[in-house]
């Protein structure tokens, strides 16, 4: 079922204040119009009654999908701030274990930090892949193209709509700007090959290492490799003091 709370909000434009009923959960198995909602950026959209501005509250959500066996917890997080995030989520899920029946069948779950990585991941899971194996081809698109794609600045994001039978498409998204930039492609045929690389004895285990979860992120993975190899070796004193 989907669930909704009344929250006090302040219009960021006027600071004008309304209490208002927002998603806390969406179930689109039961209720697809809710999925549509996401998807065109409408679920948790307000309008201020006084100034008439229209944005968009960013609020934890779960998103549920019955049909795919698919739970993906969205939990609005910055950059720097994703490790405490994961460790948020570690201990709330661990709590909620124990309300579960024991008989239920663990759907896989899914840890967002963004609603563009909610809705990324949705048409992911749609599309049938895996989502290591695409963060993996995403390490890869990186590692390729580093003078144009540089994590700390462009986002991957895996590409549904322009994707095809022969092609995985990703689009290259400009952090700040939000823009979108250009469009890679990966073949379905190494795709395929991955899988079964992966699917090997033994190696599924080197994609779990290097994508431990439950975030998981080529981008936040680079970038945590980028700020480990720029911290200093050592504390070499300082001439001045
Ligand atoms: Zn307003």
């Amino acid at each position: 079922m989907s669930q909704q709370s009344s929250y006090p909000i302040r219009c960021p434009k006027c600071a004008a204040e309304q209490t208002i009923s927002l998603y806390d959960a969406i179930n689109v198995a039961d209720e697809p119009l809710l999925r549509k909602q996401l998807l065109e950026n409408k679920l948790n959209a307000v309008t201020c009654p006084d100034c008439g501005f229209l944005f968009r509250v960013d609020k934890n959500l779960v998103y549920s999908d019955a049909g795919q066996k698919l739970l993906i917890f969205l939990v609005p997080t910055p950059e720097e701030k994703y490790e405490q995030g994961e460790e948020q989520f570690i201990s709330m899920l661990s709590e909620l274990s124990g309300m579960l029946p024991d008989d239920m069948n663990a759907p896989s779950v899914h840890l967002v930090f963004s609603r563009v990585e909610l809705v990324e991941r949705i048409f992911l899971i749609e599309a049938g892949l895996d989502e290591r194996l695409v963060e993996y081809i995403k390490y890869t698109l990186y590692t390729r193209n580093a003078s144009q794609v540089d994590p700390a600045r462009k986002a991957l994001l895996f590409n549904a709509t322009d994707s095809t039978p022969d092609h995985l498409c990703f689009v290259v998204q400009d952090v700040e700007t939000r823009k979108l930039e250009a469009m890679l492609q990966y073949t379905r045929e190494a795709y395929d090959g991955l899988v079964e690389m992966f699917s090997a004895d033994g190696n599924s285990a080197d994609l779990f290492e290097l994508f431990p979860g439950p975030h998981i992120s080529a981008r936040a993975l680079l970038l945590r490799e980028m700020s480990e190899s720029q911290e200093p070796e050592s504390f070499d004193s300082d001439p001045e003091n």
